[in-house]
């Protein structure tokens, strides 16, 4: 088997901070919130914004409307904190040949990469000889193996259950790259059906940022910020949603939201939604995976730009792989998911950057102090407007992804990355179900 970065990332399956700046195009406002469009959508994330391209483009008039003060969601690049572009949510794009944005980058100037397979790996302040990187991989592909095993006899179980004969010194770390690392989630949170229903690829990199081409193809899009949607009224004809905003009538609504909004209840619909639509909302479950960044004033790591860093990782799962000196800005994405991503959210930034320094720090030595320059943390499981990083069905669950895919009462549609057929989790899948829930909606209406 070939080992590519997106098997070690993903599964199986310079510019300057100015240039960075005015890449990120603005949305057009609206002046006022449109009172009596043909369609709502709520969430300006990759999703919402495709939906409503599409749905303009056929010609009916939408409302979108977001409840934060910017459009993106999860995929996001600012360049204030470092001076350079920050990724804050997505940053690979996935799934080559089937993602959108490596195309449109490439057509609209932006320097659009492929990512190498470069690894340096340490055991304690060890570096692994790359030989003995073997065992590590080896690891790694029985895991596969076992997961592919058990999804093909139909067992829709945890992987942690169909990866549990796989042991050694490196299981934990192969267990922490396919789970964690990949997933947001620990081994025991996700099915083995839905890991083994997304298609292989390999994965590139915009170097201005994902977020700032995700923005760059939004331009135009006119979007009401700042407006959350509270209530989705469906008892009459057409749809009432109300928001902070005031009240839109319309005849349908597209929801993009996070199914860890949904499932929170943050949107109340009147009448209430089939038990079996609420439940798919917990049982395609948020997982939690953030970056703690590093900034160095050169490649402390010695790779050049975009290589990858992990390190043995014992039973308690704890620790982080690393994407070093991303896009050649010295930023290294040091990356935590699961239940070590929520136990460190709850932890100062200050202690989250510390924590990552002294790890590198142990490995690389205490030179890198002199280099380093200054950090941050994302906390996506504990914000508001997405409650999580990316969903994945629960074990014995993935058959409810077809149930959150689907509308209710021909005039509520749901969109958004977990409702993508296969491409779910990430920013291509989320614009692409935008795309298909738009020809959905505009048969019905
Ligand atoms: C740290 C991190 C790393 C990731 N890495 C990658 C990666 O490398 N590659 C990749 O492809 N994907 C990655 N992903 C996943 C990817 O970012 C998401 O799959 C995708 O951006 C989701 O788009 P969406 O439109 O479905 O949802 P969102 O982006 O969440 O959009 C939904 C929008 O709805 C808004 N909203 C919420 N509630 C309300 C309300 N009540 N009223 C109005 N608006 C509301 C939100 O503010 C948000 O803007 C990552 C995600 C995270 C968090």
């Amino acid at each position: 088997m070939t080992r590519t970065s997106h098997d070690l990332h993903f599964n199986r399956r310079a510019l300057l901070a100015g240039l960075g700046a005015t890449l990120v195009a603005p949305t057009a406002l609206f002046a006022q919130v449109p009172t009596n469009p043909d369609v709502v959508v709520i969430g300006a994330g990759a999703a919402g914004l495709a939906a409503t391209r599409s749905l303009m483009g056929a010609g009916h008039s939408v409302a979108l409307i977001e409840g934060s003060g910017r459009i993106g969601g999860r995929a996001y690049t600012e360049t204030s904190t470092f001076g350079v572009p920050y990724d804050v949510g997505a940053h690979w794009l996935h799934n080559d040949s089937s993602n959108p944005f490596n195309r449109y980058g490439r057509d609209n100037r932006f320097t659009i990469y492929e990512a190498r397979d470069e690894y340096r790996v340490f055991d304690g302040s060890t570096e692994v000889s790359e030989s003995d990187q073997n065992a590590l991989w080896r690891t790694w592909d029985s895991m596969y193996d076992a997961i592919g095993t058990a999804a093909d006899r139909g067992q829709d179980i945890s992987v942690a259950k169909a990866t549990e004969r796989v042991t050694g010194p490196w299981a934990a770390t192969a267990g922490f790259g396919i789970g964690p690392w990949a997933m947001a989630k620990d081994l025991d949170g996700f099915s083995t059906t839905d890991w083994w229903n997304t298609p292989d690829g390999d994965d590139w990199f915009c170097e201005e940022g994902f977020g700032a081409l995700l923005a760059h193809w939004a331009q135009g899009i006119p979007v009401s910020l700042d407006t959350k949607a509270t209530k989705v009224d469906w008892s009459g004809d057409g749809v009432s949603v109300e928001t902070t905003k005031g009240t839109i009538q319309a005849k349908a609504v597209v929801v993009t939201v996070s199914t860890g909004v949904l499932a929170a209840g943050d949107i109340d619909f009147v009448p209430a939604l089939p038990a079996d639509k609420v439940e798919s909302f917990s049982a395609i479950s948020m997982g939690t995976y953030d970056h703690i960044a590093l900034q160095f004033s050169h490649d402390i790591f010695d790779m050049g730009k975009d290589g990858y860093l992990m390190f043995k990782i014992g039973d308690d799962g704890k620790g982080f792989g690393v994407l070093s000196n991303a896009g050649g800005h010295g930023i290294a994405y040091c990356d935590v998911g699961g239940s070590w991503a929520d136990e460190l959210e709850r932890q100062p930034i200050e202690a989250r950057v510390d924590y990552a320094l002294s790890t590198l720090r142990n490995m690389l030595g205490s030179d890198i102090d002199s280099s380093f320059v200054k950090g941050t943390a994302t906390s996506w499981g504990q914000n508001p407007w997405t409650l999580g990083s990316y969903a994945s069905a629960e074990p014995g669950a993935y058959r409810m992804r077809g149930t959150l895919r689907q509308s209710i009462g021909d005039r509520i549609f749901f969109a958004g990355e977990a409702c993508h057929r296969s491409l779910w989790s990430t920013v291509a899948g989320a614009h692409l179900s935008g795309q298909d829930v738009a020809r959905d909606v505009a048969d019905e209406i």
